[in-house]
């Protein structure tokens, strides 16, 4: 099954929760996201149920793999519940996990138990200096470090992403470069992307995936690698030293819409095509309509995708004027 630019269905991201206890500048700004911020109640939001049912159809259409993220994905109650459930799933081969990570060492264990491989962690910065600023809520590098270590142990794969944004962070490269360098973690770098209406997006903040590989390059030589699968997001390179590799995810500046297999399902129930979408349709109003057939859910999934046509960040190049968005922390990254 392909959509109308001939891309096929394999990627289901779904955020189980708006809430976050960051505030990172880029996606939840604090002066946005303040104490009077209303986020979903919880019966807003999908349950393990509806969850599972729909990566259930989703999964019937050829999606293989299933990322759960957020908000803050590990503030869901009973999270290794709903992942253990998808691990049943027949065709499901991988769930991963996007989180900020500082809840890893109470549950790191139990999400690999339940069934988890693999989680991309965030950390923007190794320096508290740095990083108690971009995450707006003081938080200091230790216990992300800590959940690192945890998910580690616990054998879960990790990658760390880093999002890097001219006058937040752009000093903190070569220090991550360094610190993760050979120590088995890969470390990814991604363009500051126009994700929401709320972070302020400007091109000129945009540190480009050539600067950052030069930057990199000049202190640590690198050379490139072949994608892993169809459709990887990040562009690899190894160390040419043999001491592992990075990853460029490079949304804005080198865009890779013609290979994008994803949908997503955000907070709040609603099914995307692209992160960059103005319009969805309500999975949960579907899901909540009495004598639901399976048969008619995956119906309704089939037809939205083969109508398909987002290529947002190919668009953005072309200068195509961006319309409203969904914020980040009902989409989820
Ligand atoms: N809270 C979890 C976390 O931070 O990993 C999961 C949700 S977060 C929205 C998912 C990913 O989106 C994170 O890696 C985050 O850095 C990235 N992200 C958020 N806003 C972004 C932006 N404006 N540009 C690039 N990446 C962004
Ligand atoms: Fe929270 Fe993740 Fe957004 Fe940071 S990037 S505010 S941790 S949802
Ligand atoms: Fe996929 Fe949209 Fe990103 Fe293009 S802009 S790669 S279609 S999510």
């Amino acid at each position: 099954m392909v959509d109308k630019l001939n891309r096929p269905l394999k990627d289901l991201r779904i955020s189980v929760i708006d809430q976050c206890n960051f505030r990172c500048s880029y996606c939840m700004p604090k002066e946005l996201f303040g104490a009077d911020h209303v986020f979903l109640p919880e019966s807003e939001l999908l349950s393990f149920d509806e969850i599972t049912r729909v990566a259930r159809s989703f999964a019937s259409l050829g999606v293989e793999k299933i990322r759960i993220t957020g908000g803050e994905p590990l503030l869901r109650k009973n999270l290794p519940e709903l992942i253990q459930r998808l691990t049943y799933i027949e065709g499901i081969r991988d769930i991963a996990l996007t989180t900020n990570g500082i809840f890893l060492p109470k549950q790191a264990e139990a999400l690999k138990e339940a069934g988890l491989n693999r989680i991309n962690l965030s950390l923007d910065a190794i320096e508290d200096r740095v990083f108690r600023e971009v995450n707006g809520r003081g938080v200091k590098i230790s216990p992300v470090l800590k959940g690192i270590e945890a998910a580690r142990n616990s054998g879960l794969t990790v990658k760390v992403n880093m999002v890097v944004k001219k006058g937040m962070n752009e000093d903190q490269l070569l220090p991550m470069a360094r610190y993760f360098k050979g120590g088995g973690v890969v470390l990814r770098f991604i363009e500051f992307m126009d994700v929401g209406n709320s972070n302020g997006w400007d091109l000129d903040h945009v540190l480009t995936k050539k600067q950052i590989l030069n930057s990199i390059h000049n202190e640590m030589p690198l050379v490139p690698a072949e994608p892993n699968y169809y459709g990887e997001v990040a562009d690899r390179y190894y160390y040419e030293d043999g001491e592992g590799e990075i990853g460029i995810i490079s949304s804005v500046t080198d865009s890779f819409c013609s290979t994008c297999t994803r949908a997503r399902i955000s907070a709040d129930g609603m099914l995307y095509h692209c992160l960059f979408a103005s319009d969805g349709y309500s999975i949960k109003n579907l899901l909540r309509k009495d004598a639901l057939s399976d048969e008619a859910l995956t119906g309704v999934i089939r037809k939205k995708w083969s109508h398909r046509n987002d290529r947002y960040s190919d668009e953005r190049k072309d200068g195509v004027p961006a319309k409203k968005k969904i914020e980040m922390s009902y989409i989820g990254g």
